[in-house]
């Protein structure tokens, strides 16, 4: 499909960092783009052609916007996807496709998925509501630990408790959910796969992620992960198997757990640009998020090889601070070698909100991994 310099307009919902870095290829390749998000001063709303506001769960206004577009793509799961099935009727094209959304955007539908399709994951059960989950509880038929997560809206781990105790279950919302078997987690693994319509696939090597466990946020990723060549092409395989059976367009970031006895199984999936996958930017030939322009559009995809090694340092709001965002030290980072920051332009800082990241190249692996901790102690998100 011929976008480049033509009046063909590409959507996407959604307007934070991953749709700001989609806008790097739309701007480099001169493709029309409209970009939708509640906020109005989302980090995307600058490098597009139009930036509406508009509420992503609503029916009208995303039937609305998209009613405008040729292709249409997210940023996020959580959009109206009764309207996106109504555009897909009326010939938008939308990848990823509204049915793999559907599964994608509800915890329980995903895992179902893996099950069906016989791929390994954890154990699970699904629960309408927290009475339900306390029944169960109480009968004997769940018990201590194990990990409680939302259905529906989860992000960044805010929908996620490993549950112990009695008392861990009185934090819990109310809501339908799922329960996991608590994973001995030897590592996080990530790869990214990018699929056309002509079925063209990439893969791009797996990443490891090394998570906080406080704010259960990705602290660092690092390219290539650390880990021995079976374990890489237990994770490509599986990546390619999740990514067969669902036939997405476009990227598929598939989040895997290695676990204490070297098991490769799935956590969960995402069919859009993914945090684990900003370190391609510099790291590889083709950035994830040129990859999914050019699945998306059709195009043949780009080589997914690592040019460099890096690591990924995520800058999240400091802990106490709230209000008008500063990049403390942001300049003594700027004189070490390979280091690239990336700040997302979002005005107001929170604790643990992502505000942007660094991405460390160095062709010694180690070295990029001591760097990247030194960035991690030199600057400081805060506010004014
Ligand atoms: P989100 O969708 O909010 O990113 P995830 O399902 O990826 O949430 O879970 C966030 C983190 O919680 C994971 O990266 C992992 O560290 C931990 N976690 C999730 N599921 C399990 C599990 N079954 N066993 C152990 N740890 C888990």
């Amino acid at each position: 499909m011929n976008f480049f310099s033509t009046k063909k307009k590409l959507g996407i919902l959604g307007g934070g960092q991953l749709g700001k870095m989609i806008l790097f290829t739309t701007r480099k390749w001169d493709i029309q783009t409209h970009v939708m998000d509640p906020n109005k001063n989302a980090p995307a709303r600058l490098a597009c052609d139009n930036f509406k506001v508009g509420d992503l769960m609503n029916y009208e206004s995303v039937f609305n916007f998209g009613s405008e577009m040729d292709v249409l793509t997210i940023e996020i799961e959580n959009v109206n996807i009764k309207a996106l099935f109504a555009l897909e009727k009326k010939g938008v094209k939308i990848f990823p496709q509204p049915s793999i959304l559907k599964i994608i955007q509800n915890k329980s539908k995903q895992k179902n998925f893996y099950s069906i399709n016989k791929i390994p994951t954890a154990n699970f059960r699904t629960f309408s509501d927290l009475e339900t989950l306390k029944n169960s509880i109480a009968k004997g038929n769940l018990s201590y630990p194990f990990v409680w997560k939302s259905s529906m809206m989860g992000y960044d781990g805010f929908g996620v408790s490993i549950v112990k105790t009695n008392k861990d279950l009185e934090t819990l919302n109310n809501c339908e959910c799922i329960t996991e078997d608590l994973v001995p987690i030897k590592s996080e693994l990530s790869v990214i796969i990018a699929r056309r319509t002509n079925g063209e696939v990439k893969v791009y090597p797996v990443v490891e992620m090394k998570f906080n466990s406080t704010s259960n946020q990705v602290e660092y990723v690092i390219c290539p992960a650390q880990i021995s060549k079976k374990i890489k092409s237990k994770a490509e395989d599986l990546a390619r198997v999740v990514s067969e059976k669902l036939q997405h367009i476009g990227i598929l970031a598939v989040e895997m757990f290695l676990t204490e006895t070297d098991e490769v199984i799935i956590n969960e999936v995402a069919p859009r640009p993914h945090n684990s996958g900003h370190i391609t930017i510099e790291s590889s030939y083709t950035s994830q998020f040129e990859q999914h322009i050019r699945s998306i559009l059709d195009l043949p995809l780009g080589s997914t090889e690592i040019k460099i090694p890096a690591v990924m340092v995520n800058l999240v709001g400091k802990e106490g601070f709230y209000g008008s965002v500063a990049y403390k030290n942001i300049d003594q980072i700027l004189v070490i070698d390979g280091v690239n920051p990336h700040i997302y332009g979002k005005k107001q800082t929170r604790p643990n909100r992502k505000m942007g990241h660094v991405t460390i190249v160095n062709k010694n692996l180690n070295e990029a991994l001591k760097t990247a901790e030194q960035v991690k102690s030199i600057i400081e998100v805060i506010s004014k």
